[in-house]
């Protein structure tokens, strides 16, 4: 297991564009790898490759509690959106805080997965959240930009763990 370090808000490297993947690598596996790891160790439901430094269009997703649905989508693409939500959204870069975003409250995006084959993943609410939140990454654009109102303190997320 090895975690990597992700890169908070004032980091350039999150506000760059990603450039494609074009070939699945021995250092892009172990990439995956990592961002899986880190992904998990901090209780995120998703991770873009800029948010640990790399820019890639990668992302991972996985919004179950169980951690045990995970979608690797690369090179991902939004194809469809319908409806809107309006709800509070974190970001593994922005620690301890969160704020109202606007967002589709269905979206899907076609993507390659970590064999290069194609792949497609469509959900609601929070994954429609999380698909739209992490393809953003990609594209060098924060949450917080999208906030409506004030960027508010987060309340400690994992207090029942305690
Ligand atoms: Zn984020």
């Amino acid at each position: 297991m090895a975690l990597r370090n992700i890169r908070e808000i004032g980091d350039p490297v999150l506000t760059k564009r990603a450039k494609e993947v074009t070939e699945m690598t021995d250092r892009l596996r172990e990439l995956i790898n990592d961002m899986k790891d880190t992904l998990y160790d901090a209780q995120g439901v998703g991770l873009a490759a800029p948010q640990v430094g790399v820019l890639k269009r990668i992302v991972l997703i996985d919004v179950s509690e169980e951690q045990n649905d995970l979608h690797v989508l690369i090179n991902p693409v939004l194809v469809e959106t319908s409806g809107e939500q309006e709800g509070y959204e974190g970001c593994l870069s922005v620690p301890g805080k969160m704020g109202i975003v606007k967002r589709p409250s269905y979206a899907k995006a076609v993507a390659l997965d970590e064999n290069m084959q194609p792949t497609e993943i469509e959900g609601t609410d929070l994954l429609a959240r999380a698909i739209c939140h992490e393809l953003d990454h990609l594209d060098g654009n924060l949450y917080v930009r999208l906030v409506e109102g004030e960027l508010e303190d987060a309340r400690p997320a994992d207090e029942e763990e305690e």
